[in-house]
């Protein structure tokens, strides 16, 4: 895939139709669990299309609506482990 494909593609993803797609709870819940593993060093398709929609976030999510999901989820999901650390200590 070259730049321009790339960068295509993202775009298409954007403005996707959400009702043509669909990601379970259970999958989202899934990825939530183990994180997104891609994206770690330098990676060019973040460079080119954004941090929202490089080509792991789009391999993962179908759409960005559920990668916006997922953002919540995650910080929910620290603010959960930070209260239960606190808590812990607190015992
Ligand atoms: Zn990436």
């Amino acid at each position: 895939m070259n730049d321009k494909q790339d960068k295509d593609i993202a775009e298409r993803w954007q403005l996707r139709n959400i009702d043509e797609v669909s990601m379970s709870e259970g999958e989202l819940i899934d990825v939530l669990a183990t994180g997104i593993t891609q994206c770690e060093s330098f990676c060019k398709s973040r460079y080119l299309c954004g941090d929202d929609s490089c080509r792991c976030i789009r391999s993962v999510f179908p759409h960005p609506a559920y990668y916006a999901e997922y953002q919540k989820l995650c910080e929910l999901k620290d603010k959960v482990v930070a209260y239960v650390t606190l808590h812990q200590i607190g015992e």
